[in-house]
């Protein structure tokens, strides 16, 4: 039981787990670096301390100064947000050790579904369908690899075991290339992640990102929340997500939304997580979990009726799961728009002062974000500014509520993509639905060739 959180992240994610822990009753400590010393989060705070320098190494990642603000506020527990030091299972770790609470799945689950082949294998072994390829590491013996890659079938995709954030993977046509592919991955991948294990898979030539949300207690009970598209990608980044995946049967998805439950209960998975899948000829091939919140929760917030991030405190503070699956009603369509601060055309990032800044409104409208009239946006993290959500009965009512909703939003001062926003609204390939996870990067090669 706790009843005072250390919300060890910044922007609009602080201020959305702070709102979640007021509604509950539970104080909330907001830690900052010295660029986000006047942030709203700090300000709603019922304490605030800075723990360093903008750099985010020298603050938010610095986990020593975050234990000990933690330990001089009287900080019960820690919830990490995303990004940052929500996947550490380390960090995870040390708070436990020193008697508190980390808002999140024990640090055994955050290490198991880090290393990519442990997760793929548990997975696995819970009846979760995978993405075909030996759920074990890549043997060392070349005889052996070009064996298992010609048994899968080129094209093929080198992984590194470790990875994360789209990198450390390689994609193989053919048997002539696989071998220098695996060595130059593994040394990337030894590089970049302290870690030369690879793993190869099919690769998959139009897939959907398809996910499922799931929630689960620390006594055994999880269930799981509908799913999400999440295919429109930029280098891996996601632009815009809905909820439920279009024109996928509902029947499919709630048998892998099963399994996913299935999985959490079987490796003794505690709060939310996200269960990444790519979609492709009617079936879904697990990629990754996520151990987290997520970035786009709110579309399924939307969907469901269920604030996610105050289901994840109560989990954390040992409550029994009150909603029973069967409980879970999924009604109408979902949008989020990630709103950036970046050019729409080159996509570089744009920090500076917003001279101007008017949210829209009404109904099915939901705006989270952190910024305001006069906020300066520091050149030193994500350049995320808002997430514009709505909601509608129908994927038509939800799109159109986000036509005006983005026509609404007005922001001076500071470029934003909400013009590449307007544009993929107008589409007709993401209007008539479930376009691939290389839609967007075609579609804007054809609207602006260079
Ligand atoms: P990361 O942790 O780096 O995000 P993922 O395993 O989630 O790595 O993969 C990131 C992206 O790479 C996926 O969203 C997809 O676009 C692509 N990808 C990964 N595995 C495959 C595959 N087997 N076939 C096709 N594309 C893949």
């Amino acid at each position: 039981m706790f009843d005072k959180v250390l919300i060890a992240n910044r922007g609009e994610i602080a201020l959305r787990i702070q709102r979640a822990c007021h509604g509950l009753g539970i104080k909330t400590v907001a830690v900052h670096s010295e660029a986000d010393r006047h942030a709203q989060y700090v300000q709603n705070a019922d304490e605030s301390l800075c723990i360093g320098p903008a750099a985010p190494g020298l603050s938010y990642l610095n986990q020593t100064a975050l234990l000990f603000a933690a330990k001089v506020t009287g900080a019960q527990a820690i919830h990490p947000g995303y990004g940052f030091l929500s996947e550490n299972a380390g960090f995870a770790e040390r708070i436990e050790a020193a008697g508190l609470t980390f808002i999140g799945p024990s640090a055994a689950c955050i290490r198991t579904m880090g290393d990519k082949v442990a997760a793929k294998r548990a997975m696995r072994e819970a009846g979760v369908p995978c993405v075909p390829g030996p759920d074990s590491s890549m043997p060392t013996d070349d005889a052996s690899i070009l064996a298992i890659a010609a048994e899968i079938g080129y094209p093929v995709i080198v992984k590194a075991a470790g990875g994360g954030g789209g990198r450390g993977m390689r994609v193989v046509q053919e048997e002539a290339e696989l071998l220098a592919a695996i060595a130059l991955t593994r040394e990337e991948a030894r590089l970049a992640f302290g870690n030369p294990e690879l793993y190869i898979e099919k690769f998959l030539g139009h897939p959907r990102h398809v996910e499922i949300q799931v929630l689960c207690d620390a006594h055994g009970h999880a269930i799981w929340l509908g799913c999400r598209d999440c295919s429109l990608q930029r280098r891996h980044q996601k632009v815009l997500e809905e909820a439920p995946a279009p024109g996928i049967d509902p029947a499919l998805i709630a048998k892998v939304g099963e399994r996913c439950a299935e999985a959490c209960r079987q490796i003794g998975y505690r709060g939310v997580g996200t269960f990444e899948f790519l979609y492709e000829d009617g079936e879904f091939f697990f990629i990754e979990m996520n151990t987290r919140l997520q970035v786009e929760h709110p579309v399924t917030e939307m969907t469901t009726g269920i604030d996610i991030v105050q289901q994840q405190l109560r989990m954390a503070r040992g409550e029994v799961l009150s909603l029973r699956q069967e409980e879970v009603q999924l009604n109408g369509h979902s949008l989020e728009c990630r709103i950036n601060a970046e050019d729409p055309i080159t996509f570089m990032p744009t920090p500076g002062l917003i001279q101007r800044w008017e949210v829209p409104g009404g109904f099915g409208v939901r705006v989270d974000s952190h910024v305001t009239t006069g906020y300066r946006v520091p050149p030193y993290y994500d350049s995320m500014v808002a997430k514009v959500i709505t909601h509608g009965a129908t994927r038509e009512e939800a799109m159109a509520r986000m036509r005006l909703a983005l026509k609404e939003l007005i922001v001076e001062g500071i470029s934003t993509n909400i013009p590449l926003h307007r544009d993929i609204l107008d589409d007709p390939a993401f209007q008539a639905g479930g376009v691939d996870i290389h839609h967007l990067e075609r579609w804007l090669q054809q609207r602006s060739p260079t």
